[in-house]
């Protein structure tokens, strides 16, 4: 295991026991039993603190690991609700993955997350400007950025680095971002390269959004907070904090 991050799930007991009332409540509306495909129109107020958010994520990723999603956000009213405003509480800068969907891994919907989803979740120009648009116009207090196990755009970035050789196309733009991260990782591999260059690409993108002047100030002043993790396809589910 590499030695540069802490390895903390999202999740404890204690959202465990508000995921089960949670879904207590939802079941009280469905008598048949099926929580999992029965939209929630639990009216959700809106959440402006980095901690409230981040347990609002930690608790919509227990409900999918345990596959007791209330689904927020999916009626159709919801979509309504909506129409006139955004009020996101989380950006998550995730990976392209068709198997990494952001609103699936932490059970929310409509109007919940600003997601910015590109191959590698890396953070170029545009994905910059994407993020910071959430914070300065949206004031998002929450920021994720989320690799994943074999991340195809790290293994790139790890192949061209090996073979020195650029990838072709707009491709090679993609890797010239991850590639310091695949250098960080070769100084110390533990014991899978690619596994240590997506968390370092993780924690890259994270601390490239901290020098951002809108994000660092939003940060400095309390209304934000900025975290990396990782989502393993390996396991139940659970996404860690890196
Ligand atoms: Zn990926």
């Amino acid at each position: 295991m590499p030695s540069k991050f802490s390895r903390r799930t999202w999740f404890g007991l204690a959202g465990a026991t508000a995921a089960a009332a949670a879904l207590t409540a939802c079941d009280s509306k469905t008598p048949t039993g099926d929580t999992a495909a029965t939209p929630s129109l639990t009216p959700r107020g809106p959440i402006t603190d980095p901690d409230t958010a981040l347990e609002a994520l930690k608790q919509g990723n227990q409900r999918f690991v345990t596959a007791e999603q209330m689904h927020p956000g999916e009626h159709p009213d919801a979509r309504v609700d909506v129409a006139g405003g955004q009020k996101p509480f989380a950006v998550l800068v995730s990976c392209s993955d068709s198997r990494v969907p952001p609103e699936l891994l932490v059970d929310q919907g409509f109007g919940d997350l600003f997601v910015v989803r590109v191959a590698g979740n890396v953070i170029g120009p545009s994905e910059l400007g994407s993020v910071e648009y959430a914070v300065d116009h949206l004031h998002t207090p929450l920021i994720v950025t989320v690799g994943h196990t074999r991340c195809g755009a790290v293994e790139a970035a790890v192949d061209s680095v090996e073979s020195g050789e650029a990838p072709h196309g707009a491709i090679a733009e993609i890797v010239k971002l991850i590639t310091p991260a695949v250098h960080e990782a070769q100084k110390d591999p533990g014991e899978d390269l690619l596994d240590t260059a997506v968390r370092l690409n993780a924690v890259q993108s994270r601390d490239t959004l901290l020098k951002s002047t809108v994000v660092a100030d939003a940060v400095a002043a309390g209304k934000l907070r900025v975290i990396a993790a990782y989502y393993s396809l390996d396991n139940d589910g659970k996404v860690e904090l890196l």
